[in-house]
């Protein structure tokens, strides 16, 4: 052991990640529409996976695009969460509330020479969406600063997806230089899920394939700001019969009317974690899939299923 320390810890890193008593996961909704079914899949599998390791799981409404907010969503989502059994071990977090976390890690980023403010607006780019490094070095003459972006190398990010198993991403090759702070001010996506989730303690996120091309951007995050980043697992995204894919912006099928037990089997049954018929009740069919998750048996593909139980 003492002649490979490095190693050793390594092990002992990656063993430690979603294991009792210390993993912590969350779901994180953002308040655009009420919950719809795929959305309840991604909440029931980070609850699942928290509950079946026996560590916490936290709740964060992603509050920080006033434009793509719709009022009252996040109490409506909160209150389906609670119907279907499912309330955090902590007071939720409004991510609203992380401001100055949010300014910080900026400055940070700026500071240390791995974020550069930028002055191309959309039409200046080019249709790819692959940043071509145009403020790297400095603003061209004639533009003011928009937004922020993270310098990125074209290097591979690799990382071990519990669900989706080994995942390498470049992305460099996916957007190049990417924005975390918008043009209009806001926070990007990139950087506040990383900041909070890093504040939090989180060391799994357990979120929808549909988010898994981010990963590796957030990873760089991580880097940048000298944090460690979490293991993640990506669940397979939810489709209709008719292969569509199920969103809130269409006010989708809100799963808040429907009854939570019935809802909750077709959820495990997208996860392949159907309870046995006698498993009814909305307690028993919680007790049963705690009981019985593994997280090895979470489908990757996709999952076309007929979203209208009753
Ligand atoms: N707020 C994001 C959404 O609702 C999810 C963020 C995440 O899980 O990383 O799509």
């Amino acid at each position: 052991m003492a002649s490979e320390p490095s190693k050793y810890k390594s092990a002992v890193r990656t063993s430690r990640l979603g294991t009792p008593p210390d993993h912590r996961g969350r779901f994180a909704p953002s308040p655009t529409g009420p919950l719809h079914f795929g959305s309840l899949v991604a909440a029931v599998g980070s609850y699942l996976r928290a509950r079946s390791l026996g560590g916490q799981w936290l709740v964060r409404i992603e509050d920080i695009d006033p434009p793509r907010e719709v009022a009252g969503a996040a109490a409506d989502q909160l209150e389906t969460l609670r119907r279907f059994g499912m309330i955090a071990d902590e007071p939720v977090i409004y991510q609203s509330r992380s401001a100055r976390l949010h300014q910080a890690a900026l400055e940070q980023l700026l500071r240390t020479g791995q974020a550069f403010e930028c002055g191309c607006s959309r039409r200046d780019l080019p249709e790819s969406g692959i940043y071509p490094g145009t403020c790297r070095n400095g603003i061209p003459p004639g533009r003011q600063a928009r937004s922020v972006r993270l310098k990125v190398d074209d290097q591979a990010v690799e990382f071990e997806d519990a669900i989706q198993g080994p995942c390498r991403q470049n992305p460099a090759h996916q957007s190049g230089d990417f924005v975390v702070r918008r043009a209009d001010g806001l926070m990007a996506y990139q950087l506040a899920v990383v900041v909070d989730d890093a504040a939090s303690g989180i060391n799994e996120v357990v979120r929808g394939a549909d988010l898994i091309d981010s990963t590796g951007r957030q990873i760089l995050v991580y880097q940048a700001l000298g944090e460690r980043p979490p293991g993640y697992a990506h669940l397979p995204i939810i489709v209709d019969e008719n292969g569509r894919k199920l969103s809130k912006s269409d006010a989708d099928d809100p799963v808040q009317a429907r009854r939570p037990a019935s809802t909750l089997r077709l959820a495990l049954r997208a996860l392949k974690h159907e309870p046995p018929d006698g498993c009814r009740s909305l307690e028993a069919t919680w007790k049963w899939a705690i009981e019985n998750f593994d997280i090895r048996q979470v489908p990757r593909d996709e999952v076309a299923i007929g979203v209208h139980p009753q």
